[in-house]
């Protein structure tokens, strides 16, 4: 198993693959205003094993259309969807979110929790634009600077994994520059990153460790994730997920 096959391995049992929480979905969707409509088409893209299109599916009289390149993530989606009754209502799409496939101006919204990054904020509120009728929606979770300043350290650390870290205000700016009105924002709670993210990966640390016979790549992996856990509990005052909320202004 590659380094790329124990990542997902270790992440497909969680019930979401980043930071989050459906009250904070429902938060957005309540400044989204897209409750009181129906017949809704809705995006919801990166959405790994599908803890948004869930809610979304729940709030809202919509369809969506569930996006993930990783069929593993989709697999356990598909699977809780037809549990609860909800299958009629999302569709299962393997796609990657650089090379979506929707008509230009089909949808009412585009909901991304924690995976714009994974194209980059600016390019990928750019590039979904078209999706969206004019006022149609996008939300999106993104990793932020909650302060104005912050250490010397934790700032070298996020601008080598992802230098287009930056504050809420300079978010907004893109978001403005880029042809959406501005809604709403908020940070996403700790909880939505330990109660809801890393404790429960953590638990799973000693199965997956087990069940790759303890192999120097699992545990260089689970090495990675307590890094990653140690930075966030250590300066979570100064960085976190801000939770976009924008409407596409007619062109
Ligand atoms: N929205 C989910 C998953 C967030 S993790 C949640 O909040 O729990 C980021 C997700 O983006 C993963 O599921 C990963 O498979 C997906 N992803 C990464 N790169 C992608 C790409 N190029 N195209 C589509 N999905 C991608």
């Amino acid at each position: 198993m590659d380094n790329l096959d124990l990542i997902i391995d270790l992440h497909k049992g969680g019930h979401r693959q980043g930071p989050g929480g459906d009250d904070e979905t429902r938060l957005a969707i309540a400044l989204s205003g897209l409750k009181e409509k129906a017949n809704l088409s809705i995006a919801d893209i990166g959405c790994g094993t599908g803890a948004s299109t869930l809610v979304l599916a729940n709030e809202l009289n919509a369809r969506i259309t569930a996006v993930d390149f990783l069929p593993d993530f989709l697999e356990p989606l598909s699977a809780m969807a037809r549990e609860k009754g909800l299958a009629d209502r999302i569709t299962i799409q393997t796609a990657s979110m650089d090379a979506l496939t929707f008509q230009p101006a089909l949808l009412d919204a585009i909901w991304s929790e924690g995976a714009i990054y994974n194209m980059g904020f600016e390019n990928g509120i750019r590039a979904w634009r078209e999706f969206l009728k004019p006022g149609g929606i996008l939300a999106v979770s993104e990793l932020s600077w909650l302060t104005g300043e912050r250490p010397a350290d934790l700032e070298a650390h996020w601008m080598a994994q992802y230098p287009e870290v930056a504050t809420a205000s300079s978010k907004m700016g893109q978001l403005e520059a880029a042809g959406y009105a501005l809604l709403g924002y908020f940070p996403l709670p700790e909880h939505c990153w330990l109660d809801n993210y890393y404790d429960p990966m953590q638990a799973r640390f000693d199965d997956f460790l087990a069940r790759h016979d303890h192999s120097e790549d699992a545990k260089s992996i689970v090495a990675a994730e307590e890094k990653e856990i140690a930075l966030y509990k250590r300066w979570s005052a100064y960085f976190g997920y801000g939770y976009y909320i924008a409407r596409r202004i007619a062109d």
